[in-house]
């Protein structure tokens, strides 16, 4: 196993203490199949499993996509957060099952809620969780976080939308409500995505990145868009 992960040095968003925690080399996962909602089946190791950090001194959870905290907010946020770790940080940082990584999700995903990042990565974790659900062959659980993320796609495409997510949000949600057997909801959403202002945006993105137009952090929020979807 540990020829397939690395330790990935860290400093607490929370609490600001430097740990490491295993990640998968770049090279070594291999993408053997992809559904049509951006799962991604791995081998012969799965990076979904230490996309999160989980900080073995105070148990705060995050994503490469959360952001510092601000002074003012910290202790609040902290403090609410503690709840879900009443008995104390849970150790996460090194190899980790299957359930281990749920449960890392779960943590960022109420950390993420309570800090109030933006609902697009919410909505990425969703997703992971439903997928690592799906990969597990518990579609009731999976139901569970899809309908999560719909709703965090959905009030995130009526409030956070940037030109450069149109094409992701339009997907998402026509195949989020699709798995969801909302069939008119479904529709809709995959009437927008072909409409011909959303291929304009998608063929104007392609022929900006091809020319090394696209700028830097717009590239990294599309990846991560893909990441936490
Ligand atoms: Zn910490």
């Amino acid at each position: 196993m540990n020829q397939f992960l690395y330790d990935k040095r860290y400093n607490c968003l929370a609490c600001n203490e430097e740990f490491t925690t295993k990640k998968v080399r770049s090279n070594k996962a291999r993408v053997v199949r992809q559904d049509s909602d951006l799962c991604a089946y791995f081998e012969p190791i799965n990076p979904y499993y230490y996309e999160i950090n989980v900080c073995p001194y105070c148990g705060w959870a995050f994503s490469d996509s959360f952001t510092p905290f601000s002074p003012a907010q910290k202790q609040t946020v902290y403090d609410t957060y503690s709840r879900y770790i009443l008995k104390g940080p849970p150790q996460l940082c090194d190899v980790r099952g299957e359930q281990e990584a749920i449960y890392a999700f779960k943590l960022a995903l109420g950390a993420g809620y309570i800090k109030r990042e933006q609902l697009k990565y919410l909505a990425g974790i969703c997703m992971r969780i439903a997928w690592l659900h799906r990969q597990g062959n518990r579609p009731d659980k999976e139901k569970e976080f899809l309908v999560a993320a719909c709703r965090f796609f959905t009030v995130a495409y009526e409030t956070q939308l940037d030109d450069d997510d149109t094409a992701y949000f339009l997907h998402m949600l026509a195949e989020t409500n699709l798995r969801l057997g909302r069939i008119p909801q479904a529709r809709r959403w995959f009437s927008q995505l072909f409409s011909p202002r959303a291929m304009l945006i998608i063929v104007l993105l392609k022929q900006l990145e091809k020319l090394g137009l696209l700028t830097g952090s717009s590239k990294r929020d599309r990846r991560l868009n893909n990441d936490c979807s």
